[in-house]
C-alpha cells in the first residue's frame, strides 16, 4: 500500500465491523472533514491494472437482469470501483504526470466519487464506466460552463476576478476563432461568451472582458486586412465583429437589468434609486456609483440574485 494513503477507509471498516453502521457516514467522520485519501496517478493505475475481479450485490430485485460494470475493491479509493471509470479519468488525465496527486474529495459507496487533481475535479460514475469533470470549486456539482476554457459552473463564474474573467474570455475567442476558420466571418462565442458577459457584469469588468473576446474570436481590427485579403472576407469579419458585440452587449444590458431589479432598483450601498441611465459598465449594477460600490462585489451564494442559475 503506498504510504500517502491516508487511513481513513481501514478506520472506517474497523468503525463497520466493530458497530455497524453505513460505511459512507463512517468514512466521512474518519476522514473529519479533510479529503477521504490522497494517493498518485500512478498508483491507482498500479492497483486498477493488479486487482482481481470483485463481485458486487447491487441489490437489484432478481427478475431485474442487468449486471453492473467489471469492478475491482480499491484500497486507495475506498470501495468498489469499475475498471473502466478508472481508465477514463486515465485518458481525462493525459495530460498529466504519473506522479499527479489525486485527492478523494468524497466517495458514496457504489454511487460516486469526486476526485480532485492539480485544480481539477471529477466525478467518477460508480454505477458506470463513466467520469466527467466538474466545476473546479471544491463541493460544487454543477458542470462547468466548458472544460477547458470557462471550467467553472455558471454561479461560481460570477466569483472569478476580473483577470480570470478576462483570461477566459480570452481563451474561449481564440478556442472559437479556430473552430470557425473557415467561415471567419459567422464566428460566435455561443451561449460560453454569454455566460462570461454576465459574469463579467457581477465583477463590473465587462468592457475588459468583451473586448478581449470579441477581438481573439474574429482578429485584432487593425489587422484584418492584412490577414484577410479577400475584400469580401475582410468585410464579413468586419460585419461579424460588430454584430457580437451588439449581441453581447445586449446580454450584458439584459443582467444589469436584472441585478438592478433583483436589489429592488435601489442602491445597495446608500438607497438612492438606481436611474435609468447607465452609470457605466465599471458599477456594478446594484450601486449608483463607483463610491458606493465595494472593492469587492459580493460573492454568489444560496438564496441570493447572484446564484441564479443562468441555464
Ligand atoms: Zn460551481
Ligand atoms: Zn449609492
Amino acid at each position: 500500500m503506498p504510504r500517502s494513503q491516508s487511513t481513513a477507509a481501514q478506520r472506517a471498516r474497523e468503525a463497520q465491523q466493530q458497530g455497524g453502521g453505513k460505511f459512507t457516514a463512517l468514512l466521512r467522520q474518519a476522514a473529519g472533514g479533510e479529503p477521504l485519501s490522497t494517493f498518485a496517478l500512478r498508483d491507482l493505475l498500479a492497483e486498477c491494472s493488479t486487482s482481481p475481479l470483485v463481485v458486487v450485490d447491487w441489490d437489484y430485485h432478481p427478475d431485474y437482469d442487468v449486471r453492473g460494470p467489471q469492478m475491482f475493491d480499491s484500497e486507495l479509493m475506498g470501495g468498489p470501483v469499475p475498471y473502466g471509470t478508472v481508465l477514463a479519468l486515465a485518458g481525462a488525465l493525459s495530460q498529466s504526470a504519473m506522479d499527479a496527486e489525486l485527492l478523494v474529495e468524497s466517495h458514496s459507496r457504489l454511487e460516486g466519487a469526486v476526485v480532485r487533481c492539480e485544480g481539477r475535479r471529477f466525478n467518477l460514475v460508480l454505477t458506470q464506466e463513466m467520469v466527467y469533470e466538474l466545476c473546479r470549486t471544491p463541493r460544487c456539482h454543477h458542470h462547468p460552463v466548458e472544460e477547458f476554457d470557462i471550467p467553472f459552473c455558471t454561479a461560481h463564474l460570477a466569483e472569478r476576478s476580473t483577470e480570470e474573467l478576462v483570461r477566459m474570455a480570452r481563451a474561449w475567442g481564440y478556442a472559437q476563432h479556430e473552430t470557425h476558420s473557415n467561415d471567419p466571418g459567422n464566428a460566435t462565442t455561443g451561449l460560453e461568451g454569454t455566460l462570461l458577459v454576465r459574469a463579467a457584469v457581477a465583477r463590473a469588468a465587462v468592457s475588459e472582458t468583451l473586448d478581449v473576446m470579441v477581438e481573439a474570436c474574429f482578429q485584432d481590427p487593425n489587422l484584418i486586412d492584412d490577414v484577410y485579403w479577400d475584400a469580401d472576407v475582410a468585410m464579413a469579419v468586419r460585419h461579424g465583429m460588430d454584430r457580437e458585440r451588439l449581441r453581447l452587449e445586449k446580454e450584458a444590458k439584459a443582467e444589469a437589468a436584472r441585478l438592478r431589479k433583483a436589489a429592488g432598483d435601489s442602491c445597495t450601498t446608500c438607497g438612492r434609486t438606481l436611474s435609468r441611465h447607465w452609470p457605466g459598465w465599471n458599477v456594478p449594477p446594484q450601486f449608483c456609483s463607483t463610491t458606493c460600490a465595494p472593492d469587492t462585489p459580493p460573492q454568489p451564494s444560496e438564496g441570493n440574485p447572484w446564484a441564479r442559475s443562468f441555464r
